[in-house]
């Protein structure tokens, strides 16, 4: 449930500078559910903005924790993050770290169908490398590949002190 930034002046919403978070951080902090505790699990995504709607695509070996988990409970939490500037002050409370980020929820699903895997593995490279690639039949059968169909998402960056800035 998206309850909103405390600390509204930080709050991101315009929607390219959205895309520009989404294009640096590179690396996403999954939240999955096993039981009554969390399970986070940092990986590398890409990911597509199709008139509002974010959706992730991360790939992985096609056993382990996480995709069992995804498998018993596939509603998720997300948070990535990038620009990250530790800046000191003075006193103990003028430290801190300068930042942009992205956290929201969603559904994930494991992709089967063959195509759609192809499709999402170049959304993921691209996302990465910028690069476009092209998949065969017999590499992605080996993978599995998570998509995450985001249903609220917010964004946030604290930059640095003003007097910092060049
Ligand atoms: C920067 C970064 C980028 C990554 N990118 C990807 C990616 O794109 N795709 C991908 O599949 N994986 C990626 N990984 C590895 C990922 O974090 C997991 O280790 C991997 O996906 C296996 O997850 P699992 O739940 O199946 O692990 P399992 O091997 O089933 O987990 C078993 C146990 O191993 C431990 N464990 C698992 N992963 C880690 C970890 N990263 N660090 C410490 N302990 C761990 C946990 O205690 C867990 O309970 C990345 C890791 C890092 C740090």
């Amino acid at each position: 449930m998206n309850r909103g930034i405390t600390r509204r002046e930080r709050e991101v919403t315009d929607r390219n500078e959205i895309i520009e978070i989404l294009d640096k951080c590179k690396i996403v902090h999954l939240g999955l559910i096993d039981g009554n505790l969390p399970y986070v699990v940092p990986m590398n995504y890409g990911y597509t903005m199709e008139e509002g709607q974010l959706t992730l695509y991360m790939h992985g070996a096609t056993k382990g924790r996480k995709t069992d988990l995804i498998r018993t409970n596939p509603n998720v939490f997300f948070e990535m993050e990038c620009d990250v500037t530790p800046f000191d002050g003075k006193a103990a409370c003028q430290y801190g770290t300068s930042y942009q980020s992205i956290m929201g929820e969603g559904r994930a699903e494991i992709l089967d169908d063959i195509e759609e895997k192809k499709k999402a593995l170049s959304i993921f490279m691209k996302s990465q490398t910028g690069r476009e690639f092209e998949f065969q039949d017999k590499m992605v059968s080996v993978v599995n590949v998570i998509k995450i169909q985001v249903s609220d998402y917010t964004a946030k960056r604290r930059p640095l002190p003003l007097m910092m800035q060049v």
